[in-house]
């Protein structure tokens, strides 16, 4: 038989731990695995500016007809506005070119495969330690993966000079992939200066920027999160980004994300963006409307647009307040280990420093599922389940 030589597919890091933790039986587990934003009544809600914008589409909706292979014209635009800022000149020069993608997953896939298909830029830096899915897309899509260092364990901070030091053995040509804010997994984020010595070691190196920009809004703030993209695009003939609206829109089943080609000029970017459409024109035809219309329905009507960046605030305000409800009740519950850090990151991780020996036993014995790298998702946590949580790190410490 063919099919029976297939081997097990191991468990996705990730996915897998949410299966495992719906299978336990347990009354008061906590899931803090995977990145799902949970509300103070530990739900996923639809955004009311979500669900505003699905009545209109309801209403107006005429025809499921096919989308073009670029997806929603409307759509792409407002993702160029909201990465590079109203106005932007990249926008207007026509340098940048944009599809919606299915999620970021869809966006960083494409972009792969339109690198290898299309250039010599076949190698992609990541950091160390990264989101657990990029090294498979990108080792799936072709590309040979290499590592820059980004984080210093013993003082929970960012170790810049061994990134810059790494980024300096890369060739020209080669990709890197930048997280454009709340960096998953340390939640720890390029400062503006640090961005600055990147954007110049690119365009001195001529490295190609790979911006994966899953978080928008869930930093500083929806324009300030994009300050370090919008530098380095200031900075560089060429870029891509692949952002994703799961989280800040909420909009995680719709898949809906998009991949933006940055090129030195209009001619350039019409010629990219032609090998990025027949790169998806392979791989899916072309893509699914409901998600970018939504997005384009709420970001086009200022009320509504309005409305969904108060909802973003509270999201992000929500998360900021149980970071330190965290440290606290670590504390109060006789931690003496010193998690200040913790209320320092950004978005929805924790990069807590615990090992894997305890990482399984905050599973096996207290119901409390965060990933094999330690990394805590704070948007999972809520006052109510914050005492169980605490006190099962309190004993594997
Ligand atoms: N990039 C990063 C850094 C992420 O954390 C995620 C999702 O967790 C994604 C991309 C993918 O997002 P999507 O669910 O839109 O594919």
């Amino acid at each position: 038989m063919i099919f029976s030589q297939v081997l097990l597919a191991p468990a996705d890091p990730i996915l897998g731990l949410t299966d495992t933790f719906k299978a336990d039986p347990r009354q008061d587990k906590v899931n803090l695995g995977v990145g799902i934003y949970k509300d103070e009544a530990g739900q996923t809600p639809v955004l009311t500016s979500v669900k505003k914008a699905e009545a209109i589409l309801l209403e107006q909706e005429k025809t499921k007809n096919y989308l073009g292979i670029e997806g929603v014209q409307a759509y792409n635009h407002v993702v160029q506005t909201l990465l590079f800022g109203e106005g932007s000149a990249l926008i207007t020069s026509g340098r940048a070119a944009t599809a919606q993608a299915p999620g970021g997953t869809g966006a960083l896939r494409i972009a792969a495969e339109f690198l290898l298909r299309n250039t010599d830029s076949h190698t992609i830096w990541v950091s160390n330690p990264t989101w657990a899915n990029h090294q498979n897309i990108f080792e799936t899509a072709g590309l040979a993966v290499k590592e820059y260092g980004y984080y210093k364990a013993e003082a929970h901070d960012i170790d810049f000079d061994t990134m810059m030091t790494d980024l300096s053995h890369a060739n020209a040509g080669d990709v890197v992939l930048l997280h454009g804010c709340c960096h998953n997994p340390t939640g720890i984020d390029l400062t503006l200066a640090q961005w600055e010595r990147v954007a110049q070691l690119c365009a001195d190196k001529k490295l190609v920027p790979l911006f994966d920009f899953a978080y928008q809004g869930f930093g500083a703030g929806i324009e300030e999160d994009a300050a370090g993209l919008r530098l380095v695009a200031s900075k560089v003939p060429e870029l891509l980004v692949a952002n994703s609206f799961s989280k800040n829109f909420g909009l995680y089943n719709e898949r809906i994300g998009a991949v933006t080609v940055v090129a030195e000029d209009a001619d350039a970017a019409v010629r990219a963006f032609s090998q990025v459409k027949r790169t998806i024109r392979a791989n899916y035809s072309n893509p699914p409307a409901h998600g970018a219309l939504i997005v384009s329905t709420i970001l086009n009507d200022a009320g509504l647009k309005a409305m969904w960046v108060q909802e973003v605030k509270e999201m992000r305000e929500r998360i900021a307040e149980m970071r330190t409800l965290f440290v606290d009740s670590l504390k109060a519950e006789g931690v003496t280990q010193d998690f200040s850090f913790i209320s320092r990151q950004n978005g929805m991780f924790s990069f807590s420093g615990l090992n894997k020996a305890q990482v399984a036993r905050l599973k096996d014995e207290f119901g409390v599922y965060i990933v094999g790298s330690g990394r805590i998702s704070v948007a999972g946590m809520t006052k109510t389940n914050m005492p169980v949580i605490c006190k099962a790190i309190a004993q594997v410490l």
